[in-house]
């Protein structure tokens, strides 16, 4: 049997689905999800991320998370964490960039947030002189001043999609027609926690919700709240969702998202407005949402760049070039990807994102 089969058949049983049941089954089904059988990160992978492409990135996040720790008078023990570790590369550079911090990894207790037992699995090989304890809920994160990293984690989570519809909603979901699985629309209702979005809406368009962030969103908030500390949430997408932006990416390509279940990385853009109205709502500030190439130029990564490159010459310089203008460029990821911090209200907001 295989994820299409198993799909189809619960729909046969229950009727459709909407499109947050259908990324979690692909993504986390236990024995046929994306995430749970493999490691789809690199070259030879589906994706790559911003930390896959340069030691840069990770070295840089890492120095903005020591200096908020600096700035707050550098508790004795904190919390280092990630969401959605992937291969454990970005905690690998951050953790090597911090080094030189005096008491910085003395410090700090490495808690990792990840779904996959295949990514545990190299997570642990990666990180393992740093002793990282993995949760299996972001409630379990330590009560403590928690510094966090969450990159390309958040457009992971599943999320609904609805069309307007005069002055209501019909949810956008995912049936069957004989051996392939199709799009639909539900009955048309009001939908509570759309109200405000009628009035910058049309017939016809479409939003997107991501109800599965909140309260992950809420525990981030509500450590760095009560007990201090900072977070980096880097992803693409924008304030304020509208449209599509459901894809599916194979091999480096886009593709139909119904087509291989289990077999694609299925992500959506991240709307950041809801994130940061529900860290307000935990009593933490955050900064302005800023796009990734700004946040990175500011924390100096020309320079940095600069420094890697004195001593290359040929492929090797030109890997670097391309990385740097990869991760900075507006036509590339600089301008796509943005970062929201999150910091306590009495405190510096997070080096990079200062408004
Ligand atoms: N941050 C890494 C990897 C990003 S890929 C990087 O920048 O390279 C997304 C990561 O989130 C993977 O590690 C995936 O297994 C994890 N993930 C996806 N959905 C998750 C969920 N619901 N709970 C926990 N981890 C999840």
């Amino acid at each position: 049997m295989s994820l299409k089969d198993h799909l189809l058949a619960h729909v046969a049983l229950n009727g459709p689905m909407s499109l947050a049941e259908y990324m979690t089954e692909c993504l986390l089904h236990p024995e046929f999800g994306y995430y749970t059988t493999r490691n789809p990160l690199g070259a030879q992978g589906d994706f790559i991320t911003a930390p896959e492409i340069s030691q840069m990135f990770g070295e840089l996040v890492g120095l903005s998370l020591a200096q908020s720790w600096m700035d707050q008078g550098k508790p004795e023990k904190f919390v280092l964490a990630e969401l959605g570790p992937g291969r454990g590369t970005l905690l690998f550079d951050i953790l090597r960039a911090t080094r030189s911090v005096p008491g910085f990894h003395a410090a700090a207790q490495i808690v990792l947030f990840e779904a996959s037992p295949a990514l545990r699995d190299i997570q642990r090989q990666t990180l393992t002189e740093y002793e990282p304890l993995w949760i299996d809920s972001v409630a379990d994160l330590p009560e403590a001043p928690l510094f966090l990293v969450a990159n390309e984690f958040f457009d992971a989570l599943p999320v609904r999609q609805f069309m307007r519809d005069g002055d209501g909603w019909r949810e956008r979901l995912i049936g069957a027609e004989g051996e392939s699985l199709t799009y639909g629309l539900g009955p048309h209702a009001a939908q509570v926690a759309l109200n405000d979005r009628i009035v910058d809406t049309e017939d016809g368009d479409l939003i997107e919700l991501c109800a599965a962030a909140i309260p992950i969103l809420t525990v981030v908030a509500g450590r760095i709240a009560s007990h201090g500390g900072a977070a980096l949430i880097v992803d693409y997408g924008d304030w304020h969702s509208l449209g599509d932006t459901f894809q599916a990416l194979q091999a480096h390509q886009r593709v139909d998202p119904l087509e291989t279940p289990g077999q694609a990385d299925l992500t959506a853009h991240v709307d950041f407005e809801p994130l940061a109205l529900a860290a307000r709502a935990a009593g933490c500030a955050h900064t302005l949402l800023t796009p990734q190439g700004v946040f990175l130029e500011r924390l100096g990564i020309t320079a940095r760049a600069q420094a890697l490159a004195a001593p290359l010459g040929g492929s090797e310089l030109e890997t670097l070039v391309a990385a740097h203008r990869r991760l900075t460029h507006p036509e590339k990821m600089g301008n796509l990807f943005k970062v929201l911090g999150l910091y306590p209200s009495y405190a510096a907001p997070p080096p990079g994102l200062e408004s």
